[in-house]
């Protein structure tokens, strides 16, 4: 194994098609767990390979979020992970017992991302969906490391406050020489029975980042979509059943219609 275990992690080999999304926030609760799962069910829905890493290790939520109750299994030397919906998924909350929090250090972090990239079998991808920690914490550094050539995605919400914290997420990827693919701006408005949409969270702030790290990295970074605030995404989290593979819950201009579009 090469410095940082480059060698052993298949998606950095030569010639692989893999696409690596490392989603980021400037902050907790802004939906980029349930935008992640999503987008990966969505990706799955239209047939493409998908795996998610949920790479949230404080606060990890994607086996939930998918429904997955089955531990990953073990054959020789390799982790098999779970499937949901067609996405093969791992996270740390697969290896603990019970429920208890995780308070590990920046390097067992960097190792424990580092074991899922190289022995957890996931076999040929097409994306490949990595839920971050929010913040800008070691974890984001180590994925750069790791996965030198995947790419962010940072999530949002149309708050300022917000938006100034996911900048920040954003500009890490100009030391760890990553692309940031998009900005998805997240609990954009709720629609009103009467078609008008309330703006709870104010407005601008997947413009604002996207504009704002267009600037510091010199290229178009693009804000890929807006996601309003619907229960559905709520329930669908909690029942394990993400929304874009309900047809009842993708009307126009709907959050599942949308998180479809971006995917
Ligand atoms: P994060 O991963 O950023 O901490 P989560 O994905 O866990 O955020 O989302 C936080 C909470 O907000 C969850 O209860 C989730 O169901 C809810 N949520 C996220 N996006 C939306 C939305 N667009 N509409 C309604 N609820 C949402």
């Amino acid at each position: 194994r090469g410095p940082g275990g480059q060698r052993g992690v298949p998606f950095n080999r030569p010639g692989s098609l893999t696409r690596v999304y490392a989603v980021a926030s400037g902050k907790g609760g802004v939906g980029k767990s349930t935008v992640t799962v999503n987008l990966a069910a969505a990706m799955a829905a239209s047939g493409l390979r998908v795996g998610v890493i949920d790479a949230d290790v404080h606060g990890f939520s994607v086996p939930g979020l998918l429904g997955i109750t089955a531990p990953p299994t073990r054959v020789d030397e390799m982790i098999l992970p779970p499937v949901a919906y067609g996405i093969k998924t791992i996270s740390i909350g697969m290896f603990l017992d019970g429920n208890k929090p995780v308070a590990w250090r920046g390097p067992m972090l960097h190792r424990a991302l580092e074991q899922f990239l190289t022995d957890v079998y996931f076999g040929d991808l097409d994306v490949l969906l990595l839920d971050l920690p929010p913040g800008t914490g070691d974890i984001a550094i180590s994925v750069g490391q790791l996965l030198p050539s995947s790419e962010i995605l940072v999530v949002t919400t149309p708050q300022a406050a917000a938006a100034e914290v996911a900048e920040r997420a954003g500009t890490v990827a100009a030391q760890t020489g990553q692309k940031v693919a998009g900005v998805i701006e997240n609990m954009s408005w709720l629609p009103l029975p009467g078609g008008e949409r309330m703006e709870l969270f104010g407005s601008g702030g997947g413009a604002l980042v996207s504009g704002r790290l267009g600037t510091a990295l010199g290229y178009e970074v693009p804000l890929l979509g807006s996601i309003p605030l619907d229960v559905r995404l709520r329930e669908g989290g909690d029942a394990g059943l993400p929304v874009v593979l309900d047809e009842s819950a993708v009307e126009p201009e709907s959050a599942g219609a949308e998180l479809r579009r971006i995917a």
